[in-house]
């Protein structure tokens, strides 16, 4: 009772990749030609948006229903905007000073709930989410699960203090996650500041804005004083016009779990920001291995809403258990279907901790797989080495790497031992991490055991450039 990948993606006239891909967020790793059991085949062809239909004991047929969406059906979605900075650069302030921004906010019952994101209305009608987990370490968490929520990233500079490290890493995530950035140099209101100093500060770190020739916007504003909020919205609509977001609305929801909690008393309360089609009270979801009929759904004041559509986090109630941040949820036709693929999850996750226990390796071999696969356009490196020329020469080396499929991308190069921020980013981008001359610090080394990260030891240039070169071509031997 099996099918190849690649048969089955004919069937739901649906590309390799895209089987493939839904595959690993289910934890499976298999490649176009790889044969997957029927039950396997199922929950991917539902995961898919399908309905999987077995003729035989040893074939599985699907209908026509929940085709990828058209063209036609696409509608335009709010942005989903994620503020990253430096500690007490003001990322909270203007969290806080942006929703007050919205129309609604003087409204009766508006007392506003910390739900993880949440969404204004803007005078011109316009949408903006927020996700207020402010800084980069839920961005890099989702990330590391495979869920991308984050259309674009605001970066907060304080003016009086300039670009400090956690701007740089917040750049540097942004920017492995391929997600715009807006810089909003903050507490201009604040005597003697030089917001210019900031524009030239962000240029050492490739960052170049507008009023310098470069591509991103900046917008100078002051979270306490309430100065030029409106401008960094229209800089957040301008950027998600650039960006063409859409969705389609009118199809079972799926989304991702933004933050979740066990309340005494309502029980497993799980925000999800809706991603695709509109979710309702009563549907049925699946959110990672929890499941449940969706008892009552809250907006961030606290009110009861009966519909979600693309882009709105809400609270939702009555699921069986706490999802973690960054699973997948999706609505099921009915409960049987729930309970199938919610066990079907419990089961595959208790296999891939086995074997991520077993060997570390599991960056590694999902990465060969989709570049086997041909999924996989690029593999990210991450390099850290003793002295700053290696560090160069390595770098240097890696971009003459790569061919017409798969192209080398160096993440982060530098000085210095392997650090636990080295592994998630590296696992959060699926990237391997090169160690030149250096050593993991023990914490790093235990975290990249337990996260599959791959880190690699040399002393020897040539062979960086081998076994990158192997990998770009998808034959890499995992160190044992
Ligand atoms: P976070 O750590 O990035 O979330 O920073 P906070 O939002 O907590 O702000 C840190 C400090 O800077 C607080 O004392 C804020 O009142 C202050 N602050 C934030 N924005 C501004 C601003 O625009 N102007 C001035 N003068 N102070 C600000």
């Amino acid at each position: 009772e099996t099918i190849t990948v690649q048969e089955l993606a004919n069937r739901m006239a649906a590309r390799g990749g895209e089987v493939v891909k839904t595959l690993f967020r289910m934890g499976v790793m298999a490649t176009l030609t790889q044969t997957i059991d029927a039950d396997t085949a199922e929950l991917v062809v539902t995961e898919m948006g399908h309905r999987p239909k077995r003729v035989a004991e040893s074939d599985v047929e699907l209908g026509l229903e929940g085709a990828p969406d058209t063209e036609a059906e696409l509608q335009p979605r709010p942005p989903v905007v994620t503020i990253m900075g430096h500690v007490d650069h003001g990322k909270t302030s203007l969290l806080d000073a942006l929703r007050q921004t919205d129309v609604a906010a003087h409204e009766a019952g508006g007392i506003t709930q910390h739900i993880g994101a949440y969404q204004i209305e803007l005078p011109s009608g316009g949408k903006v989410t927020f996700i207020d987990t402010p800084g980069h370490e839920a961005f890099t968490a989702m990330r590391a699960r495979g869920a991308s929520v984050t259309d674009m990233v605001v970066l907060v500079v304080a003016a009086d203090d300039g670009v400090m490290p956690q701007t740089v890493e917040a750049i540097r995530h942004a920017r492995a996650a391929n997600v715009p950035l807006i810089v909003a140099i903050n507490k201009i209101d604040k005597p003697g500041v030089r917001p210019d100093r900031v524009r030239q500060e962000l240029l050492q770190h490739e960052v170049v804005v507008e009023s310098l020739g470069g591509e991103t916007q900046e917008v100078e504003v002051s979270a306490t004083q309430r100065i030029n909020l409106d401008k960094l919205l229209e800089a957040i609509l301008l950027q998600a016009e650039i960006l063409d977001l859409r969705a389609n609305p009118n199809r079972p929801a799926e989304g991702t779990v933004i933050e979740s909690k066990l309340d005494r008393g309502r029980g497993p309360v799980a925000t999800v920001l809706v991603q695709r089609g509109t979710l309702r009270q009563g549907d049925i979801v699946v959110a990672g291995t929890e499941w449940g009929r969706v008892r009552a759904m809250l907006d961030d004041r606290g009110r009861q809403i009966k519909e979600a559509p693309p882009s709105l986090p809400v609270e939702i109630l009555g699921l069986s258990g706490v999802p973690a941040a960054g699973e997948h949820c999706i609505v099921v036709p009915d409960e049987a279907r729930a309970r199938e693929i919610s066990e079907y999850r419990q089961r595959r996750a208790r296999e891939k901790a086995a074997l991520a226990a077993g060997a570390g390796r599991g960056t590694l071999n999902e990465m060969l797989a989709r570049i086997q696969a041909g999924e996989q356009k690029e593999v990210a490196v991450v390099v850290k080495a003793d002295v700053q020329g290696s560090v160069e020469a390595i770098v240097a080396t890696l971009g003459k790497l790569g061919n017409e499929e798969v192209k080398v991308r160096v993440l982060h190069g530098a000085v210095g031992q392997i650090t636990e921020s080295d592994v998630q980013l590296a696992k959060a981008s699926n990237a391997v991490i090169v160690a030149f001359n250096v050593r993991a610090t023990a914490q790093a080394r235990e975290l990249a055991q337990r996260e599959g990260v791959e880190i690699r030891y040399y002393s020897i240039i040539y062979e960086v450039a081998d076994d990158i070169e192997k990998l770009v071509k998808g034959r890499l031997a995992p160190v044992q």
